[in-house]
């Protein structure tokens, strides 16, 4: 089994397309640099298949051989990196989306740290601990996925709001035949005013589309013409900007919307004390984050990951 904390120098890195200007290496290098660790965190950029396969293999092949010790992946990798690999975790195999990689007993191991992230930051922002409460998720991708697994698993009843309903259906389709994941309520529904109109019952409201993100910074995932349900919180998985178009329409109407930056740096946390083994500084690796997007606005540069 390779041991990364004997090597002189550990090398970390992620692998999507396209990773420029990701905020990733300098969470993940600050946090290095906090822990007295020698080491790096690099972007691996791989073309989308089936032109980067070779690519792609390359890079799994460096961490089988030890000399990579640690990879996240992004988009458009998150699913299809899953058949390459050795093993995978039950909540990756349950979401249908790897995020982490590590290597453990010699095996290429896949997992998905966006689910704890997620729901540890919309709990710390937002104070939803109790059970038993209503979300209402909007997209269908792997960043919804993550949501819908991580409130299913605590007790939430869920809908979720797709433009391709069958999508937002495949996703409640595949968590709920998992077994450690419970039957609560949860519907599939378009995301049209008609449908979401009516949902005045919720407490979350969880935008895990890009709408909103940079470039298309005044997209919102809200359908236009209609009220936000009156007792709902809002958490955007977008962080670029850091206030939403949609989180400023939350804060006009007088409610309370958050960012996901948080959730970006408690992914990277989680990735940092599974290669390391030891407890991530997430202080650091916040003012990190906080600084580079700083730098960011300034700059006029953006990423996804
Ligand atoms: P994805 O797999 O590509 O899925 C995107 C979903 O959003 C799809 O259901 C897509 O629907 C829908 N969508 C796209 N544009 C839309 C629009 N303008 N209006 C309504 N729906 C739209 O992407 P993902 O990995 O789930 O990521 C989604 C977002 O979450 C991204 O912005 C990503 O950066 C963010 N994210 C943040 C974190 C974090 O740590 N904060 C972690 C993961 C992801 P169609 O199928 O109809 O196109």
């Amino acid at each position: 089994m390779n041991n990364p904390l004997r090597s002189t120098t550990l090398r970390f890195g992620l692998v999507g397309w396209p990773l420029s200007h990701s905020l990733s290496p300098f969470i993940h290098t600050s946090a290095l640099e906090a822990a007295g660790l020698a080491g790096e965190y690099q972007l691996f950029p791989v073309y989308p298949l089936p032109m980067g396969m070779d690519d792609l293999k390359l890079i799994l092949s460096r961490m089988r051989g030890g000399e990579l010790h640690g990879l996240n992946v992004t988009i458009p990798y998150k699913q299809s990196v899953m058949p390459m690999l050795d093993r995978l975790t039950g909540v990756a195999e349950s979401i249908g989306a790897v995020n982490l990689i590590y290597m453990e007993q010699d095996r290429l191991t896949g997992d998905n740290s966006d689910a704890p992230a997620f729901l540890l930051d919309m709990q710390r922002k937002l104070g939803f601990f109790e059970r038993t409460r209503t979300a209402l998720i909007l997209g269908a991708g792997g960043a919804a996925r993550a949501a819908v697994y991580a409130l299913l698993q605590n007790g939430w009843n869920i809908y979720v709001a797709s433009r391709r309903v069958d999508a937002a259906r495949q996703i409640l389709t595949d968590l709920i035949q998992y077994r450690r994941v419970g039957s609560q309520r949860a519907a599939a529904l378009p995301l049209e005013p008609a449908a979401i109109g009516n949902l005045a019952a919720c407490d979350l409201v969880v935008n895990a589309t890009p709408s909103g993100m940079y470039p298309d910074i005044h997209g919102s995932p809200w359908p236009d013409g209609i009220a936000f349900p009156p007792k709902a919180a809002f958490y955007d998985m977008v962080y670029n900007p850091p206030v939403t178009s949609m989180i400023q329409a939350v804060r006009a109407a007088g409610m309370v919307g958050t960012n996901g930056l948080g959730m970006l740096v408690e992914q990277a946390a989680l990735s940092f004390e599974r290669w390391t083994s030891r407890p991530a500084p997430r202080q650091v690796m916040w003012e990190a984050a906080m600084k580079s997007i700083s730098v960011g606005i300034r700059s006029n540069l953006w990423n996804s990951d």
